[in-house]
């Protein structure tokens, strides 16, 4: 008999789902668009749809024993609601934990995407041989998973370790939650192209070279990549906040360490230097040598591969 789990990944445009084994493996997958603004009952009737297809056809004893559910958002982990999603406009105080178990006669977890990614990594990722550490997501915003004894820490209420709403310069600029300065306003993937247009039209650069309606941050990659310093100077910046936000962190907990996930995570060798830098220069608690700083092992399939540590 061999255990599997199933794993849904909900962002506001894609929902990437997938059966994984107890070793975390992905042994099918599904990736596909969804559009949120058709409400909570008809995406998740597409999405109850989908997960049928991947477990068509296994022998019974093969069956999936629960789905973790992972959402960007703010979650009540213990009745499993999400509360509100930025990336997923409406859709507040919905119990899918419920809607999705009653459709699917199995347990459900839901959980935040970022928490999720922190368990994946610490199961067969990045984080496997570690008890205490952060994981950081750097995508349209900044997201944190935490986990602490080996076991995520999901504080009393709702899920935690928004670190990307950490301050790091109160007189930054202005963050989509409304205060000044957070980490997302200079770590997300959003915040990196809206430096590189800042930066872009201080060196009097044409659009052309960096247009931020038709370039995303794997652009600005790219660019640094090919030595572009202006590129670089942007993932200085992102890499300088990561850093003091990490620091503060450290100091706090006394972590062994930290991932970095995400999609702007591909830029992570141009961010590692100002982070190191920063991090050294701040962190008290720890030896900053003994501390490892990583980028994802797992990539997009650590949301997935955490099912199988949530049912074990
Ligand atoms: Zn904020």
């Amino acid at each position: 008999m061999k255990k599997t789990y199933l794993g849904v990944d909900l962002g506001g445009t894609y929902v990437k789902c997938g059966l994984v084994d107890a070793r975390g493996r992905i042994l099918r997958r599904d990736r596909f668009p969804v559009d949120s603004r058709r409400g909570p009952e008809a995406t998740i009737a597409d999405i109850v749809a989908h997960l049928e297809g991947i477990i068509e056809g296994l022998p019974l004893d093969e069956k999936p024993s629960g789905l973790a559910l992972g959402a960007a958002g703010l979650i009540e982990v213990h009745r499993g609601i999400l509360i509100k999603a930025p990336n997923l406009p409406g859709w507040n105080n919905v119990p899918l934990r419920d809607l999705f178990s009653a459709r699917l006669d199995m347990p459900v977890r839901l959980e935040n995407d970022a928490n999720l990614h922190a368990l994946g990594e610490w199961h067969s990722g990045a984080a496997k041989d570690w008890r205490h550490f952060i994981l950081i997501t750097l995508g349209t915003g900044v997201g944190g998973g935490l986990v602490l004894n080996s076991r995520l820490w999901n504080g009393t209420h709702m899920s935690v370790a928004e670190i990307g709403h950490m301050t790091v310069d109160p007189h930054g600029p202005v963050c989509a939650c409304g205060n000044n300065g957070c980490l997302e306003t200079y770590a997300s993937a959003t915040a990196m192209c809206r430096m590189a247009r800042e930066r872009y039209g201080h060196s009097g650069k044409t659009p052309d070279v960096f247009d931020s309606n038709r370039h995303d941050a794997s652009d600005l990659f790219k660019l640094a990549d090919q030595g572009d310093e202006t590129a670089k100077q942007v993932f200085h910046q992102a890499g300088w906040a990561l850093g003091l936000a990490l620091a503060n962190v450290f100091n706090l907990l006394g972590l062994e360490g930290a991932v970095i996930g995400g999609g702007a995570s591909a830029a992570f060798e141009f961010m590692h230097p100002a982070l190191i830098a920063e991090f050294s220069k701040r962190v008290m608690t720890v030896d900053p040598r003994s501390v490892h700083i990583r980028k994802t092992a797992l990539d997009n399939d650590a949301p997935l591969a955490a099912s199988a540590v949530l049912f074990k």
